[in-house]
C-alpha cells in the first residue's frame, strides 16, 4: 500500500489543509516526489487556517499586558482570549487555570517545580522521557510496564495503597503512547488516583491532536499538551488545571510579568509580590503568536468535530496496519495487544533491517518521512523489543548483528492532515 493509496481512498473524510502538502523531495534514485510527512507523533504539519490567522494578526502585533496603545490593548485581549478558547477546548473547570508554556516538557517541568516538597510522585516506567524525568529522584516511585490497562490500574491502585506516610501525591500519566499509539485508561486512572488521595497529571501531548480531551470528562487535576503537535508552530505549550499548588509555588520564571509589586526594603534587599494568576508562571514577554495560534488550532479541531477526525483516523490506522500485515518481516509493538484503541501512533520493527537505515531508505527512495530510533521513551521501547541493549542514542543506533534483536525501531505517524 502506498500513501497515495490512502490518499485517493477517502471514502472516509477529507484532510485538514495543512502546510507542505505540495513539497516535493529529490530522490536518490533520481527525479522528485511529493513529500509524506508521516512523523505527526513528533510535530505534526501547521494546518493552513492557523497560518492564516497569525498572518490576519500579524500587523495588528503589540505588547501584551504592557502598553496603553491600541495594538498593545489588541494583542492583550488576543492572548487572553487565547487563554479563554483553550480552557473551553480542554473542559476546564471554574478556578482552573490555563498557564501558556513552551511545550509539554517544559509544563510537566513547571508542574515538578509546583508540586508540595513532601509529594510522592508516581509514573509508569512506560512514559515519554518528558513525564518520566521532571521529578526529583528521590520523590518517585517508577510503575513496571503493565501489559493490559487493567493492570495499569491494578499497579496504581497497590502503589497508592502501600504509600507511606500519606501525604501529598501525584500520578503523571500519558494518554496515548508515542510509541505505541495505545489509549490509556485515563478516567479509571484518576479515579484510582483520586480514592487514595492522590492528584493526576495527563500528558495529552499525543492525546489532544486525536481525541477530545476534558478535565472534567476524564477527571483529571492537570493536563499538558504541546502546540507542534495539535497543527500550531513550535514554541508554545499548556499547562492546564488546579490553581491551588500553582498559586502556592515559586515562580517558574522570574522576572517582569509575573511580578505585582517590587519593593525596596530598608535593609537593602527587595520584596516581591508575585501574581496569583497564571501570569505568576509567565514571567518576561508571553509568546503571543504561539498561545494566538494554539487557540486557532484548538478552535479548527472543534470545528471540524472529533467524531469525523476519530472516524477518519481509524480508516487511516486499518489501512496502515493492513498494510503493514503484509508484509511478513514487520513485527508491530504493542503493550496492550493488537486490538487495542489506539491513535494514528504505530511503531515497528522489520526483521533484518537496522531501523535507521529502514527509515533513512523510505526518506531517500520514497520521500516517505518518519521517525527511528527509541523515541524519547527508552524503558518502554527496550520493554517492547525484549532487548536490554544500551543505545548510543535516538537515532542511527548501532545495528544488530544477524540473528539479534533489533535495537530500535520505526515509527509511522498520521493524523487530522493526513
Ligand atoms: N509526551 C509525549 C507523550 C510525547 O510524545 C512528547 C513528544 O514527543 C512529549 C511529551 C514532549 O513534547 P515536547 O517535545 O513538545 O515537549
Amino acid at each position: 500500500m502506498s500513501v497515495s493509496t490512502i490518499a485517493a481512498d477517502q471514502s472516509v473524510c477529507a484532510p485538514l489543509p495543512v502546510l507542505g502538502r505540495d513539497v516535493t523531495v529529490p530522490l536518490v534514485t533520481g527525479g522528485e516526489v511529493a513529500y509524506a510527512a508521516l512523523d505527526y507523533a513528533a510535530s505534526a504539519p501547521a494546518l493552513q487556517r492557523v497560518w492564516d490567522d497569525v498572518a490576519a494578526y500579524a500587523p495588528y502585533y503589540g505588547s501584551v499586558h504592557r502598553g496603553a496603545g491600541y495594538l498593545s490593548q489588541l494583542s492583550t485581549d488576543l492572548f487572553e482570549n487565547a487563554r479563554r478558547t483553550v480552557a473551553e477546548f480542554l473542559g476546564c473547570r471554574a478556578g482552573d487555570q490555563v498557564v501558556f508554556t513552551r511545550s509539554t516538557t517544559d509544563s510537566l517541568n513547571l508542574l515538578a517545580r509546583a508540586i508540595p516538597a513532601d509529594c510522592r510522585v508516581f509514573v509508569f516506567e512506560t512514559e515519554h522521557h518528558a513525564s518520566l524525568l521532571p521529578w526529583r529522584d528521590a520523590q518517585v516511585t517508577y510503575l513496571d510496564a503493565p501489559r493490559t490497562p487493567e493492570q495499569a490500574v491494578a499497579i496504581l491502585e497497590r502503589a497508592l495503597a502501600d504509600r507511606e506516610p500519606h501525604g501529598p501525591a501525584l500520578v503523571c500519566v500519558t494518554g496515548a503512547s508515542n510509541v505505541t499509539g495505545e489509549l490509556w485508561p485515563v478516567r479509571e486512572l484518576a479515579a484510582a488516583a483520586h480514592a487514595h488521595g492522590a492528584r493526576i497529571v495527563l500528558d495529552a501531548a499525543q492525546l489532544a491532536p486525536h481525541h477530545p480531551v476534558s478535565v472534567t470528562d476524564l477527571d483529571v487535576d492537570w493536563v499538558a499538551f504541546s502546540g507542534h503537535k495539535l497543527y500550531a508552530p513550535f514554541g508554545s505549550g499548556v499547562l492546564a488545571g488546579r490553581a491551588d499548588w500553582l498559586r502556592r509555588a515559586e515562580p517558574y520564571l522570574a522576572g517582569g510579568g509575573a511580578s505585582r509589586r517590587v519593593t525596596r526594603r530598608t535593609d537593602g534587599g527587595v520584596d516581591v509580590e508575585w501574581h496569583d494568576s497564571a501570569a505568576r508562571h509567565e514571567a518576561g514577554s508571553p509568546n503571543v503568536i504561539g498561545a494566538y495560534s494554539i487557540a486557532s488550532a484548538c478552535k479548527a479541531l472543534t470545528e471540524a468535530g472529533f467524531d469525523t477526525l476519530v472516524a477518519r483516523e481509524r480508516y487511516l490506522i486499518r489501512k496502515v496496519r493492513e498494510g503493514l500485515a503484509g508484509v511478513p518481516e514487520v513485527k508491530i509493538l504493542s503493550l496492550f495487544g493488537d486490538d487495542a484503541p489506539r491513535v494514528g501512533v504505530i511503531s515497528f520493527v522489520v526483521e533484518g533491517w537496522n531501523s535507521s537505515h529502514f527509515a533513512a531508505a523510505l526518506s531517500a527512495e520514497y520521500g516517505i518521512g518518519v521517525r527511528d530510533g527509541l523515541f524519547c521513551a527508552h524503558p518502554l521501547v527496550r520493554t517492547l523489543l525484549g532487548s536490554d541493549a544500551q543505545t548510543q542514542g535516538e537515532c542511527g543506533a548501532p545495528e544488530a548483528a544477524p540473528g539479534e534483536k533489533s535495537l530500535n525501531a520505526i515509527r509511522v505517524s498520521f493524523g487530522a492532515g493526513t
